[in-house]
């Protein structure tokens, strides 16, 4: 039986995770938690989301095989690998209570929903509602022998199918604790960072600041890695305020999952996507340090690297028209603009700058230019040549084919940073 939420937090606070441990905290003593809870992020380009756009889902049975530490909520908190199918209406009434007493009902972006379901919707649902847009009748189009309830406008009914639906092909996981202050210490996070080497995202060196605590109480913070045994190791390091429970949660965090290859020409607004092109435009810098540019594969769009993206926007300014680029990034909308998450520089342009005017055949002396892409003249004899005739030096490019991130202060939660790019293959 798999339980699954969305949208019980507001804008400014609280979280679904923390409704999701309250839900294991009442329910553990009737049943087994089967994997691990998951944390399913969903296409983080809808504007109407609350924030993250963090759906949970939780797979309760009977549980057999191996188990293991995953969580402490009052005592500790396993899961088996393997259990036995379950389906018990009384969950409902059980889920029912702790959302309503735990959702900001208040926000009015904040439409909560809850399903429990015997059967998986299709992997299809995901996919979808991670890369576009999934309306609640087709959520609720697959729903089979399953109860759910949704309030106000019911959207939180499709990240709540979405995430039972989410089957991890790629995933990562997150050590969330929680409490009731929100103090960290920064060298603790540091030497975390430095010692466990399959975590990601901790710091960001560039920009002196803590990434692991990106929300609002009750979380205190939340460590990423590839492994959920390290996480634990993770959690000793890191001085904290006290954490009164803590849980690990299975993710699509850092997939790229919701990027997908397009041409031009076929992007929509709110997708994520994947594009090669040639720059068409050098980058330039407009008002509020955003940098921006154009590219080309039969259609032109226009990138940014939008000012909180910081020292990514030295790489941007670098580029020149002619250059092979494939970019990453969501998509907005009024004008369609990529907003860049990470690039790979295929082939860069040689670029040329003029050193030396042409010299004179007859009298030896410097010509002097007629204009812009004019050609050359010598005030003497009047003789003319044309551009090609002065010297050009190449110019030294300051970068090199290859990857370049936004850091990890500006990165989405879905983006996948080139520490996981390892053995990387190309989503199409
Ligand atoms: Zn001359």
């Amino acid at each position: 039986m798999w339980v699954g939420l969305d949208d019980t937090d507001s804008l400014a606070k609280g979280c679904t995770t923390y409704v999701a441990t309250e839900i294991i905290k009442e329910t553990i003593k009737k049943y087994d938690i089967i994997g691990y809870p998951r944390l399913v992020r969903l296409n983080p380009n809808i504007p109407w989301k609350t924030r993250g756009n963090g759906a949970i889902a939780i797979h309760f049975g009977k549980g057999y095989g191996k188990k293991r530490e995953i969580g402490y909520i009052g005592k500790k908190i396993f899961s088996y690998e393997k259990g036995r199918d379950i389906f018990d209406k009384s969950f409902f009434k059980v889920v029912k209570k702790i959302i309503e007493k735990n959702a900001y009902m208040n926000d009015k972006k904040t439409n909560p929903a809850f399903v429990i379901c015997k059967n998986k919707p299709t992997y299809k649902i995901y996919k979808k509602a991670v890369r576009s847009i999934v309306s609640i009748d087709e959520a609720l189009n697959e729903l089979k022998k399953c109860i759910y309830k949704t309030y106000k406008n019911g959207r939180g009914i499709i990240g709540s199918v979405a995430a039972i639906s989410w089957k991890p092909y790629d995933r990562t996981y997150e050590l969330i604790s929680y409490g009731n202050e929100k103090y960290i210490d920064e060298e603790s996070v540091i030497k975390m960072d430095k010692e466990c080497k399959t975590t990601f995202d901790n710091y960001d060196y560039e920009n002196k600041h803590i990434q692991i605590t990106p929300r609002s109480l009750p979380v205190i913070y939340g460590i990423r890695g590839e492994d959920a045994d390290e996480l634990k190791k993770a959690m000793k390091i890191v001085k904290s305020s006290p954490v009164k429970r803590w849980m690990i949660f299975e993710t699509n965090q850092a997939t790229d999952e919701h990027l997908q290859k397009k041409k031009i020409e076929d992007i929509k607004p709110y997708e994520s996507v994947i594009v090669k092109g040639v720059v068409n435009k050098k980058p330039n810098a407009i008002r509020g340090g955003h940098i921006i540019f154009s590219i080309y594969d039969g259609s032109i769009i226009d990138c940014a690297a939008y000012e909180p993206t910081k020292g990514f926007r030295k790489i941007i300014k670098e580029l020149e028209k002619g250059d092979v680029v494939v970019v990453y990034g969501g998509v907005r909308t009024e004008p369609l603009t990529i907003n860049i998450e990470k690039i790979k520089v295929m082939k860069l342009v040689k670029v040329y700058k003029k050193v030396e005017n042409p010299i004179c055949p007859k009298c030896g002396k410097h010509m002097k230019s007629m204009g812009k892409g004019k050609g050359y003249r010598c005030p003497e004899c009047g003789i003319k040549a044309d551009e090609k005739k002065a010297r050009y030096e190449v110019i030294k490019r300051k970068i090199k084919p290859g990857y370049y991130e936004v850091p990890c202060v500006a990165r989405r939660h879905l983006s996948k940073p080139l520490k996981r790019m390892k053995g990387y293959i190309e989503i199409i």
